[in-house]
């Protein structure tokens, strides 16, 4: 009897040291500690990383394929020490850097800068069978600008040799060409400047472009002529042209026949302040729509136009150089706003892209037939496409992110096709 009331006393003590342990948990007491355990992550999960050592992002494949190839890739940039060929059609292509948005939403870099003139496209594509391959093409321009190029570099490829070209009397003329927000009006109003801080601060671009046709007129050889500088600057909207001014943007009506632009002033400069201030106010007051693509998008050609005159009664014409940043070339498609008026703006840009490829190409063929009359850009820019010494230059801007990839690709090809004319390059001095 003894031992089996020890024994029961045993099992009833171990009983109650078990239940002290074992407390009920309350419903809502269960649900809080799940939270709190859901929160708390293991001391060794860490965040997961590529194989480049850097987060994880939604193309990671595509990240590592391109960086692999990368690493195989021999690149010389194109460095300020490089030699500046003379081309009477010089086809020239920007790659810009990833932008805040496109870094935020982790886009993967698509275009690799191998050297001077070539940019290679690595275009993510999927088999059948879902395996992910890269299909790399190579583009073969007169220069590549890379996103770590100086806007003083590219000035100095592009639109210097132009601005030089003027002073021996030819007709020279520089565009930016690209579909919206791919750096269209950042390369032209920053043209060897020093770019920084958020606004495209103009004063310190074309501010070289100016200081060098100053520079050249005091020059011993050309002080001589008596040239004296005219700037005008202007902008063509729905095929009508509009003097940029701060008070009021006066459309200004085109003599179809005589393709003459009438009542647009040019002014005359004395010195490099005045023609900032004339940019800079015409600026400010640049016809702007709203695209899916940029908020602030340019959807009128702007055209900066420095001509050097004799001094004589006539004010005959010695040289001119123009700045064209043209409109976005994007396709109707792209366009979010589907009202009428915004596709009638898009079928005049686009037909203006066209009549100005088709001027570049015959220029190029050395036709005696230039069909300038096809639209009002054409028609103002007519002096640049006569001539023996009427020079180009084309900057096609792309965006390196793999979601405009399809943009980039047709922009390259479209400059591949229509403006490449390598037997138009030739050396000078
Ligand atoms: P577009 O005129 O083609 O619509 P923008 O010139 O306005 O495009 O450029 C869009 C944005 O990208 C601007 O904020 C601009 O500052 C920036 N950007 C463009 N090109 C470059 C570049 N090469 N370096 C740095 N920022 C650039
Ligand atoms: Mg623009």
């Amino acid at each position: 009897y003894i031992l089996t009331f020890l024994l029961l006393c045993l099992v009833f003590v171990f009983n109650l040291c078990i239940s002290g342990r074992r407390r009920t948990v309350a419903p809502q007491e269960l649900s809080k500690t799940n939270k709190r355990l859901s929160g708390v992550k293991p001391p060794d999960a860490q965040p997961k990383k590529g194989k480049f050592g850097e987060a994880h992002r939604p193309n990671q494949k595509f990240y590592d394929m391109i960086q692999d190839f990368r690493e195989t890739l021999e690149v010389t940039p194109l460095s300020a020490s490089d030699l500046v060929e003379a081309h009477r059609i010089c086809v020239c292509v920007r790659k810009r850097p990833l932008s805040k948005q496109e870094v935020k939403k982790k886009e993967i870099d698509v275009v690799s800068v191998r050297g001077k003139g070539a940019v290679l496209v690595h275009e993510p594509k999927q088999k059948v069978d879902l395996t992910k391959y890269l299909d790399n093409q190579v583009f073969q321009f007169d220069y590549c600008f890379d996103e770590t190029s100086t806007n003083d570099l590219v000035y100095r490829f592009t639109a210097k040799p132009l601005v030089q070209s003027i002073f021996e009397g030819a007709m020279a003329t520089c565009f930016a060409y690209g579909q919206t927000g791919r750096g269209k009006t950042h390369v032209s109003l920053t043209m060897g400047g020093d770019f920084t801080g958020k606004l495209q601060n103009s004063s310190k671009g074309i501010y070289a472009l100016a200081q060098d046709v100053f520079a050249l007129l005091s020059q011993r050889r050309y002080a001589s002529w008596d040239l004296c500088p005219y700037v005008s600057f202007f902008e063509i909207y729905k095929g009508k042209v509009g003097i940029m001014d701060s008070v009021t943007l006066k459309n200004v009506l085109i003599l179809t026949l005589q393709v003459q632009v009438v009542g647009l002033q040019e002014e005359y400069v004395s010195s490099v302040e005045e023609v900032i201030k004339m940019i800079e106010m015409g600026s400010t007051c640049r016809t702007s729509g709203q695209t899916s693509a940029n908020a602030n998008s340019s959807r009128s050609h702007a055209v900066l136009q420095i001509a050097l005159r004799c001094s004589d009664r006539a004010k005959t014409l010695h040289g001119k150089f123009s700045l064209v940043d043209l409109a976005g070339n994007e396709r109707g498609t792209d366009v979010s706003c589907n009202d009428r008026s915004t596709l009638v703006e898009t079928a005049e840009i686009n037909r203006s892209l066209l009549a100005l490829t088709e001027c570049i190409r015959s220029l190029g063929r050395n036709s005696d037939h230039i069909p300038f009359r096809m639209s009002t850009l054409t028609k103002v820019l007519r002096d640049s496409f006569i001539g023996e010494k009427s020079r180009t230059c084309m900057i096609a801007t792309v965006s390196p992110g793999m979601a405009s990839c399809d943009y980039t690709m047709n922009t390259l090809r479209y400059f591949l096709v229509f403006f490449h004319f390598p037997q138009t390059s030739y050396n000078i001095e």
